[in-house]
């Protein structure tokens, strides 16, 4: 905490208005700014005091400490003074953007180019088990006829003569003076007098631009998949932006995945359910042969260890797991129809298995 009075700081009377405190540092901190005096320490001496002032009297509460019993009221309440640059640009905030326009000076530095995102469409398969694909992304990117720089080949970009390269501009208004973004180089301090003609002195273009991608095994619909620094360029010298790929996985002819399993359903016959035998299936791996069991009921299920999707996170794989359906044919032979009205008789004309084992089935149709 310096020692000076705060009053005399500022260069107003004990009386002032808080309107006429405030104005006051406008006009100190304008003056003072360390942005104006780079590598000033005087300049930046008086902005401390005078901001440290401003906070005291500023404050209704502190400045009647302060009126009171001076330097050493304040030392009571925690006030320690000075917080640093930071921390004054903060709290002050509607000040200083308002006279010195801090927007454009964020806006003319660097900036990181945006993300962009690529929705890729790729079959079951490719998604079981991976691959690399080359995508053609529409972006932009740095130009090369004037390597980003905007200037015509030959020509170079100069110091804005508007602003004198600060890219901001001071205007005087009643008696403190207003600074703003440069109207002449939007900022940037610097105007570029022949443009190049490929990027129309933006010095960056639109073009499509070939990235390589590897899938890996096992993504799903929703999966991103980032590349770093394959977004958009960055303005002014700025790191490019990322490219998010968003995976879209189609529909499968006749398997369905749920987390890394999937599910298909396999027709019988009704002798092989009865009999029982050997059975195609489908699995992601091409077809295999299954053993059906002597007597299997349509709607069993059978589980084919480590044939689903290979698992994303982790080892291994998920697995496959078929329903068999027994089909029942719709056309019979003469002979066929003969075979099976000796079966049906045999039977005695009841289909197997009694209404009472089929209770819990019945039951939850007529509930
Ligand atoms: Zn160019
Ligand atoms: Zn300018």
């Amino acid at each position: 905490m310096i020692d000076k009075d705060y009053y005399e700081i500022l260069g107003v009377g004990r009386s002032a208005t808080q309107d006429e405190i405030k104005k006051a540092y406008r006009k100190m901190a304008l003056k003072y700014h360390p942005d104006r005096n780079p590598d000033n320490k005087e300049a930046e001496e008086k902005f401390k005091e005078a901001s440290e002032a401003y906070e005291v009297l500023s404050d209704p509460e502190k400045r009647q400490i302060y009126d009171q019993f001076g330097h050493e009221g304040l030392r009571g309440t925690g006030f320690t003074g000075f917080r640093g640059f930071e921390d004054v640009f903060a709290s002050f905030g509607d000040i200083f953007g308002e006279f010195f326009g801090f927007g454009g000076r964020t806006r003319s530095g660097p900036t990181r180019g945006d993300d962009l995102r690529y929705d890729l469409e790729i079959s079951f398969e490719e998604a079981a088990f991976g691959k690399e694909v080359e995508l053609e992304i529409p972006r932009t990117s740095r130009c090369e006829t004037c390597g980003g720089s905007g200037a015509k080949p030959g020509t170079h970009p100069i110091t804005c003569p508007a602003c004198g390269g600060r890219g901001q501009v001071t205007r005087s208004q009643g008696f403190f003076s207003i600074s703003t973004t440069c109207p002449t180089c939007q900022g940037t301090g610097r105007i570029i007098p022949e443009p190049c003609p490929t990027c129309q002195g933006t010095g960056r273009v639109k073009r499509k631009r070939k990235v390589s991608l590897k899938i890996p095994p096992g993504v799903d619909t929703g999966s991103r998949l980032r590349l770093r620094g394959e977004g958009e360029a960055g303005e002014r010298g700025g790191p490019p932006g990322d490219l998010y790929v968003v995976i879209h996985v189609a529909a499968h002819d006749f398997f369905e995945r749920e987390g890394d399993d999937i599910y298909c359903k396999v027709p019988i016959s009704f002798t092989t359910a009865a009999l029982g035998g050997k059975v195609e299936v489908p699995t992601l791996d091409g077809s295999e042969t299954i053993q059906i069991k002597r007597g299997t009921q349509s709607g069993e299920v059978f589980r084919l260890r480590g044939k689903g999707f290979p698992r994303l996170q982790g080892y291994g794989r998920g697995d496959e797991i078929i329903q068999v359906v027994v089909s029942v044919p719709k056309k019979l032979t003469k002979r066929q129809e003969e075979l099976l009205r000796e079966f049906s008789a045999l039977e005695g004309g009841h289909t197997p298995g009694s209404f009472r084992n089929e209770k819990g089935f019945f039951k939850k149709m007529w509930n």
